[in-house]
């Protein structure tokens, strides 16, 4: 087992986020298009034993931490399996999950048997039809109950993950509170330039469709104010969830669990980046808002080991210090399901 790998930032790599499929059995307005994605053919997508392969290079490379992320990894068949694999592989110390959460309350046991670590579930809202409106159809009660499974399975932290998006007109106090009698980590992340989907009202992307965190935190705190209780203070480094990453948190004072910000626009966190990114289609990408990516899949199907670690070493070399976005240009043609987030 490889020592840490540094970027030419200085930065040490040592997250990993595999998208399985661009797949979803969701259609969110703002990842995905009202249609869904083209069928791709099969041979085109990575096969478990070929992820393993790349993980294993990542490992000896210094990487500790992989999250399953798509489209829905859940509606991949065998992920139960592959996670299970990946708990064996030698080095790697911590497997996350992001899912939508529609499978969660039937998958939930069966994922902790295998031995992953941790889920982020996505919830843009608890109002049904708002929630039926951003999702195109889905069924919010489904997420309640992947949540409720999630915490039922001992699963620690569980993050639940709302993007805010004006035009939704989401009760970001209603949302927050679900961290008052549980222990959930609920996070707030910034509507992000990516992808040519159709966004809330059709015309795609756009500024005036994002909210900042810092606005979305004293709608938080008014809304607690009218209610007659403390607004949110901010939370030591230390009682962070794990695998904090790149949020800001806060809490309730007397909560079970915290409320935390993510916001790449409005402040980025290149600087403590530390991962990169497989699609399904086996393309290693160095930063989310960027197209570059380095082909992978020819490497670990006809190669050799050496010809994937040298693809991976490639994608960690070529990370930029940091991304240039600022909210009026779309960061990448590529739409989110097809990353992974
Ligand atoms: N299907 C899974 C889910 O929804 O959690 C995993 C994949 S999804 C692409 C990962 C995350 O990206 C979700 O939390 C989703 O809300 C978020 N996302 C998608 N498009 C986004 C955008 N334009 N800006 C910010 N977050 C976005
Ligand atoms: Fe599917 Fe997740 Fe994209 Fe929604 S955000 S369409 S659940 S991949």
């Amino acid at each position: 087992m490889g020592g840490a790998m540094k970027d030419t930032h200085g930065r040490t790599i040592d997250y990993l986020r595999v998208s399985l499929t661009d797949r979803c059995n969701l259609r969110c307005v703002y990842c995905m298009p009202a249609e869904g994605i083209q069928q791709v053919d099969h041979d085109q997508i990575l096969r478990y034993d070929e992820i393993l392969a790349i993980v294993r290079v990542a490992a000896d490379l210094g990487v500790r931490r992989i999250r399953l992320t798509g489209g829905e990894p859940l509606v991949r068949k065998g992920v139960v399996g592959l996670i299970a694999n990946i708990r064996a592989i030698s080095g790697i110390e911590d497997i996350a999950l992001t899912t939508n959460g529609v499978l969660l309350a039937r998958m939930a046991h069966d994922l902790k048997e295998a031995g992953l670590s941790r889920v982020n579930i996505s919830l843009d809202t608890l109002d049904p039809d708002k929630f039926a409106e951003v999702t195109r159809g889905g069924n919010v009660q489904d997420v309640l109950d992947g949540i409720d499974a999630a915490l039922e399975q001992g699963f620690d932290p569980v993050k639940v993950n709302a993007v805010a998006v004006r035009s939704l007109d989401q009760d970001f106090y209603e949302f927050a509170s679900m961290s008052r009698d549980r222990p959930l980590h609920m996070r707030f992340i910034e509507y992000m330039p990516v992808g040519d989907s159709a966004g809330m009202n059709g015309a795609g992307w756009g500024p005036q469709d994002v909210v900042s965190c810092d606005d979305i935190r004293m709608q938080v705190d008014a809304g607690a104010i009218a209610a007659g209780l403390e607004a949110l203070q901010p939370l030591q480094d230390e009682e962070k969830p794990e695998g904090g990453g790149p949020a800001r948190y806060w809490k309730f004072p007397g909560a079970k669990g915290t409320v935390g910000f993510i916001s790449p626009l409005s402040n980025h966190f290149c600087s403590a980046c530390n991962r990169v990114r497989l699609t399904s289609k086996g393309g290693l990408r160095p930063c989310l808002f960027s197209d570059e990516e380095y082909p992978v899949r020819q490497a670990v199907r006809y190669g050799t080991e050496e010809d994937v670690r040298k693809v991976l070493e490639q994608t960690i070399g070529a990370k930029p210090e940091e991304h240039h976005e600022g909210d009026h240009a779309r960061a990448t043609a590529t739409n989110m399901n097809a990353i992974g987030g």
